[in-house]
């Protein structure tokens, strides 16, 4: 290695060797001065002339790659300030080039030289990305320096930098001054873009500047060409210049990189920095990332070992069908992904797929086009969906089997946001309200009630956010108009902060309760009435017999006590009824069968209602031979007695009772008829039922309670027979009921509760 190369390397390596090398050709020069002032400015001038003339070969060369326009722009603006650097040079006192002008010259050259220098430092940190142009620079330079020298040698209008014997004027004074805060300006916007420069070249622009203000000062205090701050100022120069040529020319031609194609290299930088990005990115994805060409895996990432099962060699080369598309051919698959691709660039599905160890896997894959390459390069991500699948179907079983519950509740249910808006209800709520569920899913809430309760709402809100859940009957308003009293709980369901941000609404239709609370309130009215009625006469009858025993005659007194003692016997029946009806509804109804002599049943009942009502001819219309029923005695006598009952009651007087009975199979039919006011079909439909008494019976003013039939009905089904009527309005009724011959199940203890 030669001395040079070695001593180029220490300098790049050691600045001090530099500041060393520095010093010691400033002080070089400096004894130059001693000898020859004329030479020592010659030579400094010329370094600085050469440099200028460097830089802007250098930028004007480049021009067409060079991507900093700061650069550009500086490098053609030297041209100039190094022509009319070298002017000065020739000017200089002493040169003898320009007889005639003396030192004034030199330094208009030098005062013009440093104008355009500053003023292009600091144009150029704002042309730092803009376009620009280096033809409309150049002669715009061209332009200037033309006119500034003419102005010097031609209209000798520049105004006068230096008077022989008096020194600078007060214009080159001011204007180095200006010149320096123009500098200083300039350093300033240089900063503001340091982003744009290489960090070592921004560095040596700076120091460059900042030496050259420094120059400028030093000239301000010049007092002769040939005077120490001349010197100084000329020595300062040097070194400015020196770091402007590391700056551009050296950084230019040694790290072009730094320099002319910085961003090339920033951002190529860039790419490198993203390539290890996404490649870091693609190795610990979650995803299987394949490259595939035409069909073909020619590159995949090592997740696909976990989810196909294959390893990375096993995979590339090998046809990608069987990795994507089920049961496609590899030319299949080449078509499908193109015709999936089309227009879209990005191709997203999910599907089965087979493992290599034979386990069947979901995976949502998306397949997207490589831009700027063959239709059928694509890259290819591939994701384990199983245990999402299986979340999501459970997921949706378990919504399935909520929603069975909700829909086969017998209750309404609705859901309401903390606006009061239907979110959701059930089947029975739309049954219930009239209105298909699609009406009232987002319906406000309050739209659907009636009467009063929108007004409490408010109070039930806070009774809900205190307590979580109501309990309460009010009345909705059905689609039809019609009002639906309701029993309703409603439970609060509360986000993370406490408040409530829905409700759910349960409600049952109590119509029908409220109706039987109506039937059985008259019941209780009327039974009490009954039972009031006959004990009257009972106490009316018993009263007269002891206190006007002297008074009244045997046939007389005998009377007294027989309308007692019927009266007793019809409340005894009705009592029984009613004790019935209470065994029944505590399923404590338990039967006595044996062989029952219907005929004898029947005679003794019917004897017993002609003891009450001797206006009405019986009829008792029974086969020769009957064979005995398999029943409870007691019971069968109290059907017949309140079925005998009811046709005495409901047919006028004079008219006949006839008791009929037949065989059908197993079971004896007995059939109870009147020739009365008879039952409408649409009254026999609920006669059966606990305290239906019929509206026409109730305005004639008929005794009764309405539980004759009902305890009929379940004494008749608590044999295991049935019962029923048949009747005209006008014509009469018959009352049918069944009972059965043999011992089936032999004796039995019933709950016929319905
Ligand atoms: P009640 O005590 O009112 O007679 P029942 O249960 O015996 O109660 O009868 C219920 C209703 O059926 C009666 O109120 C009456 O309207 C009607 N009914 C029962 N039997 C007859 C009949 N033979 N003819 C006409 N209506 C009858």
């Amino acid at each position: 290695m030669s001395v040079i190369s070695r001593l180029v390397t220490q300098v790049n390596k050691r600045p001090y060797v530099t500041i060393l090398l520095g010093a010691l050709v400033l002080f070089g020069l400096y004894l130059t001065s001693r000898y020859s002032y004329l030479l020592f400015h010659s030579l400094a001038e010329i370094f600085s002339v050469v440099v200028s003339f460097g830089i802007f070969v250098l930028a004007w060369n480049s021009r067409k790659f060079i991507d900093n326009n700061y650069i550009l722009f500086l490098g053609i603006s030297y041209l100039f300030i190094g022509t009319l650097d070298l002017l000065h040079t020739f000017a200089y006192q002493g040169m003898g080039i320009f007889p005639g002008y003396g030192t004034n010259l030199a330094t208009q050259l030098w005062i013009a030289a440093r104008y355009i220098q500053s003023v292009s430092f600091l144009v150029a940190p704002l042309l730092i990305g803009r376009k620009l142009r280096p033809q409309f620079v150049f002669f715009g330079y061209v332009g200037v320096t033309s006119l500034l020298l003419i102005s010097m040698f031609y209209w000798h209008n520049f105004p006068v930098c230096y008077v022989n014997g008096v020194g600078l004027t007060p214009f080159k004074k001011i204007s180095e001054y200006i010149i320096s805060f123009i500098f200083l300006t300039s350093i300033f916007l240089l900063y503001r873009r340091r982003r744009d420069f290489d960090t070592s070249v921004f560095r040596f622009l700076a120091i460059s500047i900042a030496v050259v203000i420094g120059s400028e000062l030093t000239f301000t205090l010049y007092t002769g060409p040939y005077a120490t701050p001349n010197m100084i100022g000329h020595l300062l120069k040097i070194v400015s210049v020196y770091f402007m040529y590391r700056a551009i020319i050296w950084t230019g031609l040694a790290k072009p990189y730094n320099l002319v194609f910085r961003n090339l290299k920033q951002s190529e930088e860039a790419l490198r920095a993203s390539e290890q990005h996404y490649s870091a990115l693609v190795r610990n994805l979650a995803h299987a990332v394949f490259e595939i060409k035409e069909g073909v895996i020619t590159w995949c990432n090592d997740r696909v070992q976990d989810i196909y099962g294959y390893t990375k060699d096993e995979l590339i080369g090998k046809d990608a069908s069987f990795l994507f598309p089920a049961n496609v051919n590899p030319s299949e698959f080449q078509k499908v992904v193109s015709r999936s691709l089309k227009g879209k660039g990005v191709f997203q599905d999910s599907m089965k797929v087979k493992r290599k160890d034979g386990s069947v896997i979901d995976i949502e894959y998306s397949i997207t086009q490589i831009p700027d390459k063959h239709p059928l390069e694509v890259i290819a991500v591939a994701r384990d969906i199983t245990e999402r699948k299986r979340i999501e179907e459970a997921l949706q079983r378990s919504e399935a089997n909520y929603r069975m519950l909700v829909e086969s509740s017998p209750d309404g249910v609705i859901s309401v946001d903390n606006k009061m808006r239907i979110i959701d209800c059930n089947e029975e709520t739309c049954r219930l309200l009239g209105y298909p569920r699609e009406e009232l899913k987002g319906k406000d809430f309050r739209k659907l009630l009636a009467g009063a309760l929108p007004d409490r709402l408010s109070a039930y809100y806070d009774q809900l956010t205190q307590k979580g859940l109501i309990e309460t009957e009010f009345e909705f308003l059905g689609r039809d108009g019609r009002t639906i009293p309701v029993w309703a709980k409603v439970v609060g369901h509360y986000d993370m902060t406490g408040s409530l941000n829905q409700a759910l609404v349960y409600i049952r239709d109590i119509a029908e309760r409220q109706k039987l609370d109506q039937l059985k309130d008259e019941f209780i009215g009327l039974v009490s009435h009954e039972l009031r009625s006959p004990l009257t006469v009972i106490i009316g009858a018993v009263n007269t017999a002891l206190t006007e025993e002297d008074r009244l005659s045997r046939d007389e007194m005998r009377q007294l006590l027989q309308d007692a003692a019927w009266e007793a016997e019809s409340l005894s029946y009705l009592l029984g009824n009613l004790l019935e009806l209470s065994r029944v509804q505590a399923d404590r109804l338990f039967l006595i069968r044996e062989p029952v002599n219907v005929r004898k049943v029947v005679r003794d009942a019917v004897e017993k209602i002609k003891r009450q009502s001797s206006n009405h001819s019986f009829e008792i219309d029974l086969p020769k031979s009957l064979p005995p029923v398999h029943a409870d005695e007691l019971r069968l006598e109290r059907i017949l007695h309140n079925l005998l009952e009811n046709s005495v009651k409901y047919s006028p007087d004079g008219h006949k009772v006839r008791v009929s009975a037949r065989l059908e199979g197993d079971n004896m039919v007995i059939g109870v008829s009147d020739e009365g006011i008879g039952i409408s079909l649409h009254d026999q439909a609920r006669l059966f039922s606990p305290f239906e008494r019929l509206a026409v019976q109730r305005l004639l003013g008929v005794k009764g309670v309405g539980l004759g039939l009902l305890v009929c009905r379940r004494l008749v089904e608590a044999h295991g027979g049935r019962i029923w009527v048949e009747s005209e309005p006008g014509r009469g009724s018959t009352f049918y009921f069944t009972l059965p011959l043999k011992d089936a199940e032999g004796p039995v203890e019933a709950n016929p509760k319905s």
